[in-house]
């Protein structure tokens, strides 16, 4: 069979780690094909994160506008088609902006499935050899429990028109709960059924405070419920069957495992592709990056992103490892709830309460709180929080917590005032006796805490 163009590196998939190690890659001078079967920019862009994020600040906003409106008397009504217009346009905009990037770094990029041979690749019937493999094909929702048609998954939920009159969500995880708050905001009649505890990776109280946000907004939570299918319109488990407009599936994912990954000494198992420290397979010619790759830690973007210049730096001829140690998670209900570090190392808490500091009672966002971790020697080695827009306090504790900061020192930083970020030092302060209270009752804006 006659081989097509050999390149230095070929990469499947054009999601996060596709697309950061083709762009790397080709800007360094490495001829690089990119294969993607489905949309450029993989899950993140078009299924993902872009969609969640702009459903999440557009509740925020709506759930704003009522508070406001209770307040001030201010009234309005939303255009919901538009919105979602303006969400595909985003997800669009984004998915061309990215291959015209990757292009212009000198990639090439072709649309087919990849299946690996030998020692080469076949896409579509045609074979193309490479130098080195990446493997970045992401994941896909799991459907095991789909029993008939007329069923979404959370890749999915961008095709939804209008806001369905009531809705079933399966699943606890973050997209579930994202999802399922989504919906009760824009006025479905929501119910979320998880056989486990929501968001059973997190610490229970912060699982508890978003529930407690879920309830708040109308979402009906089942926890404990074990889901044995699902077909249109029906969730069928142990303790009966409950019926809805709109399913939607969102009980975990499963890796893309390219066809023929198997018997080129690629080790599987049912988490995805195994790799060392440097992304590397057993075989010395292919790499992993990715939701694809095995790991017990989050499947996230920043972390295929991170794991995709890994790959870059080491094919570049550094000798470069992952580094797991500070990735933060955050969950973007509203509250949004985040995480970062070893919570197993915590010997000591700094806590401080949003609804003291002065930004939090100016916007009336005042409900939720930071927690800082401390190990025996006084170093930074964990960060939490829960409220409005706390995500970039958690980007704020990842710098710290990778830098094993030691709260004494971040004790004297000084932030910006009045700012969110207030409530990180306001936490150190306190450790140390050094905080003062603020008024806790001001004449603010009425919070969701004062129902
Ligand atoms: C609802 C939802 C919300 C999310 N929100 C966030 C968030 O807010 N923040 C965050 O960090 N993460 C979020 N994630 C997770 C994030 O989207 C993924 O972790 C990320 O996209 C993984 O990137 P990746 O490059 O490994 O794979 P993917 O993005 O899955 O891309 C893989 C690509 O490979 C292609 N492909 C697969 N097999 C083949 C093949 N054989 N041949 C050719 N092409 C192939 C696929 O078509 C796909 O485009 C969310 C996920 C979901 C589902």
């Amino acid at each position: 069979m006659a081989l097509l163009t050999a390149y230095d590196v070929v990469v499947i998939g054009s999601g996060p780690a596709g697309y950061m190690a083709s762009s790397l890659l080709s800007r360094a001078g490495k001829s690089v094909l990119v294969i993607e079967r489905g949309r450029f920019g993989g899950v993140c862009v078009n299924f993902g994160c872009v969609p969640s994020i702009f459903l999440h600040d557009l509740t925020s906003v709506i759930s704003r506008f009522k508070e406001v409106e209770n307040q001030f008397g201010l009234e309005g009504q939303l255009r919901l088609g538009k919105f979602v217009q303006r969400m595909r346009e985003i997800r669009d905009r984004l998915s061309s902006a990215g291959e015209e990037l990757v292009r212009n770094a000198g990639a090439e990029v072709i649309y087919g499935e990849a299946e690996l041979k030998e020692d080469y690749v076949l896409i579509d019937g045609k074979p193309v050899k490479y130098g080195a493999l990446l493997v970045a094909t992401g994941s896909t929702p799991d459907t095991s429990l789909v029993k008939g048609g007329g069923v979404y998954t959370e890749d999915q939920v961008g095709e939804i028109d209008t806001p369905p009159e009531t809705m079933i969500v399966v699943g606890g995880g973050y997209a579930g709960v994202e999802i399922a708050q989504f919906y009760a905001r824009l006025g479905s009649n929501v119910t979320l059924v998880t056989e486990a505890r929501l968001l059973g990776n997190l610490s229970p109280r912060l699982s508890e405070a978003i529930k407690e946000s879920l309830i708040w907004d109308g979402v009906n939570v089942r926890e404990g419920v074990k889901v044995t299918s699902v077909k249109e319109k029906e969730v069928v488990s142990e303790s009966g069957s409950l019926k809805a407009d709109v399913v939607i599936l969102a009980a975990g994912r499963r890796p893309s495992v390219p066809r023929g990954t198997v018997g080129l000494g690629v080790v599987v198992d049912q988490r995805g592709i195994l790799v060392n420290e440097q992304m590397k397979t057993e075989n010395p010619r292919i790499w992993a990056a990715g939701d694809v790759v095995s790991k017990s830690g989050p499947k996230n973007a920043h972390t295929a992103m991170h794991e995709a210049t890994v790959v870059y730096r080491n094919m570049m001829g550094q000798r470069c490892s992952v580094d797991y140690n500070a990735v933060p998670e955050l969950v973007y209900t509203d509250p949004e709830v985040g995480k970062v570090g070893e919570e197993q190392s915590v010997r000591e808490w700094a806590y401080f309460p949003l609804n003291v500091t002065t930004r939090s009672i100016i916007t009336g966002f005042t409900e939720g709180f930071v927690r800082i971790g401390i190990d025996s020697s006084g170093r930074i080695v964990y960060g939490e929080a829960v409220g409005h827009n706390v995500e970039e306090l958690m980007n704020a504790l990842t710098i710290v917590v990778r830098a094993k900061m030691s709260l004494r020192d971040f004790s004297y930083t000084v932030l910006l005032h009045p700012s969110l970020g207030e409530a990180l030092t306001g936490a150190a302060k306190s450790f140390f006796g050094e905080d003062v209270d603020m008024p806790l009752k001001l004449n603010r804006l009425p919070a969701r805490d004062d129902k």
